[in-house]
């Protein structure tokens, strides 16, 4: 198993679904860890859950939209925890739901405003210190709606492909600083977002039936992974859980 010991790993979206999945396989690999959400009591309560087990955990609801109070909580995670190492920027929202002529574009900024702005908001924080340090790394969670339009997705798709040119843009600016940086997909999984999904009936993956979805401890597994030493070599790349070499590196059966 990845050992994460004496690291301290940031979750941003922590109160459930992947992110909640990915703190708890952090913590379980050693790092202490901050969950943020703006679910105050659903993050109080998995901290404490990692807290009464054999790990170390805090919670600082914020909303990832909100970037001067983002920046208030990288400073209170660092003070009680110390400086931070890795950064899984992993909050994220789907709606608007709709054809792009009939959504409405403060709904539209307001996805990209938490999907990519709470990204570079929370990368922001942690940056000055990780590159003092030349060490850190830093995963931001993306979508196959990076790549390809979905029926009724125009904003979560546009959020999330400028989310990847994100990830570029931060890897190109910090390779050859110490920085590991990764944009990954974590597939088709079961959580809330997917509950959302199925409830519009529209597009593909509404068609989806829950027993085709990944558990989130699938990609919970693949990012502590890649928080790891052993992932040196991928680092700057966008990664899927759809590529099997990926998959058995992370110690997870191809699916
Ligand atoms: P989820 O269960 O809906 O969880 C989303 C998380 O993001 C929650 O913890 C939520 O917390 C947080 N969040 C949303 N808006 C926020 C805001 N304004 N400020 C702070 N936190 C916010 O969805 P999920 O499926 O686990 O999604 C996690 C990530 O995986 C997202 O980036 C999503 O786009 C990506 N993803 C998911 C799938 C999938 O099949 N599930 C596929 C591809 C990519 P609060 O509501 O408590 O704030």
């Amino acid at each position: 198993m990845t050992d994460l010991s004496g690291r301290v790993a940031l979750v941003t979206g922590a109160s459930r679904g992947i992110g909640a999945a990915t703190a708890r396989r952090l913590a379980a690999a050693g790092a202490a860890v901050a969950l943020t959400a703006r679910s105050g009591e659903a993050i109080q309560q998995i901290a404490g859950e990692i807290n009464a087990g054999a790990g170390r955990a805090a919670a600082f609801a914020c909303d990832v939209g909100d970037f001067a109070a983002v920046q208030a909580t990288v400073a209170a995670c660092t003070s009680e925890l110390g400086p931070i190492d890795i950064l899984i920027n992993n909050a994220g929202m789907l709606e608007p739901i709709g054809a792009p002529h009939e959504i409405n574009p403060e709904a539209f900024m307001a996805n990209l405003r938490v999907n990519v702005g709470g990204a570079l908001a929370f990368a922001q924080g942690v940056l000055p210190g990780m590159l003092e340090r030349r060490a850190g790394t830093l995963v931001n969670i993306s979508s196959g709606a990076a790549h390809s339009p979905l029926e009724g997705w125009a904003a979560y798709c546009t959020a999330k492909a400028a989310l990847h040119m994100l990830t570029r843009s931060l890897a190109h600016a910090y390779a050859g600083h110490g920085l590991r940086i990764y944009g990954f997909g974590p597939g088709v999984v079961d959580t809330r977002m997917q509950e959302v999904i199925r409830g519009s009936g529209i597009g593909p993956v509404a068609k989806l039936k829950r027993s085709d979805l990944a558990p989130v401890e699938h990609p919970a597994q693949v990012i502590a992974f890649l928080c790891s030493e052993a992932a040196a070599d991928l680092a700057g790349q966008e990664l899927s859980i759809r590529d099997p070499d990926l998959m058995r590196r992370a110690g997870l059966e191809a699916a």
